[in-house]
């Protein structure tokens, strides 16, 4: 594909009309995905996520440069649950570079994370691909808020981040619920404002309780963005993580489980698919309901019946295939 040889020479341009095809064009994407595959798996691949106004997008600014400092290429993927797909920018837009705003080693785009699947859509999986195999040497996608996204995001980075900051005492109450496990560094960012110390000492007590039986116990890291300090301390962490994670797992086994994870979800999302088309087209569907509703048949037989049709239909549909080819 002419776009993808572009895009490997370099050209942004290309590699962000793939990123909007991948957003938007189930089979296109399928041919990007296996031209691309086998170049894929170099990227170390960080997640960051927070709530809005802790600092995380002047942090990921700041932590650009350094990467850029120490001779890495950067992509920074900003997924934004409230945008449209539209290619749009909101959240990328608030990442704040200074001279490096147009080092071609950097490259920014935002995502909506309203993808098939709900949450962080496989869209979000191929776009880390794609900016794995054009050849960035670290990837960030960045998340707000602390949910469903981010345990998605966990599944597919090497590293998780999460940003908090003096001010945002009710993010840390819900972080025991859930997310506390997800974090390999925690940042205490907006260290120049009182009450830093604070959360440093209340995030270090959950780590120590939380941490007993892990093999990576979190650090817990103080930045002010703002201020350009604890910068090199953050991304010394992030090597030191990036090195745990080399050693213990991008062990085959690890990668197995990762994909074994994703392929199960991309066969429900096509056997769902192939089912809805079914289900919309299927003569039998009202019949069968109208029995239920008169109470002749229950439920589960009317589920059997039509998951029935629904398998002879796919076979069927395979047979004919087979003897076009
Ligand atoms: P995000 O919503 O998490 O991406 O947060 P932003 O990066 O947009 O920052 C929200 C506000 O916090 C902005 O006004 C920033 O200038 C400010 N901010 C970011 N980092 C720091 C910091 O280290 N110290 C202080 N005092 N303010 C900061």
């Amino acid at each position: 594909m002419k776009l993808v040889e572009e895009a490997l020479r370099g050209s942004t341009r290309a590699l962000g009309k793939l990123i909007s095809i991948i957003e938007n064009q189930a089979e296109e994407s399928q041919k990007i995905l296996s031209e691309l595959y086998y170049r894929t798996g170099k990227a170390r691949v960080i997640g960051m996520t927070g709530p809005p106004g802790v600092g995380k997008s002047t942090l990921l600014g700041k932590l650009a440069e350094k990467f850029l400092e120490r001779g890495f290429s950067i992509g920074i993927l900003a997924v934004d649950p409230s945008s449209p797909i539209t290619g749009g920018s909101l959240l990328g837009d608030r990442i704040r570079f200074s001279a490096l705003a147009n080092s071609h080693r950097v490259f920014i785009r935002s995502l909506s994370s309203r993808g098939a699947l709900g949450g962080i859509s496989q869209a979000t999986f191929n776009i880390v691909r794609l900016l794995d195999a054009i050849g960035y040497d670290v990837i960030i996608v960045e998340t707000i808020g602390v949910g469903q996204d981010e345990v998605e995001v966990a599944h597919l980075a090497d590293t998780m981040v999460l940003v908090l900051a003096p001010g945002f005492g009710d993010e840390i109450q819900a972080l025991k619920a859930g997310i506390i496990e997800l974090a390999d560094i925690f940042v205490v960012n907006k260290a120049d404002l009182p009450g830093a110390d604070m959360y440093v000492t209340i995030l270090e007590k959950i780590v120590r309780d939380t941490s007993l039986e892990k093999r990576w116990v979190p650090s817990v890291v103080k930045t002010s963005a703002l201020n350009n300090e604890g910068l090199e301390l953050l991304v010394d962490e992030l090597d030191r993580h990036a090195l745990f994670f080399a050693e213990h797992y991008r062990k085959r086994e690890y990668k197995k489980n990762r994909l074994h994870r994703e392929l199960v979800k991309l066969i429900e999302k096509m056997v769902k698919d192939r089912l809805e088309i079914f289900l919309e087209k299927c003569p039998q569907l009202e019949v069968i309901l109208d029995e239920v509703v008169e109470g002749q048949k229950d439920p589960y037989l009317a589920a059997n019946q039509l998951v029935d049709l629904f398998w002879h239909n796919v076979k069927l549909n395979k047979n004919r295939e087979d003897r076009e080819i």
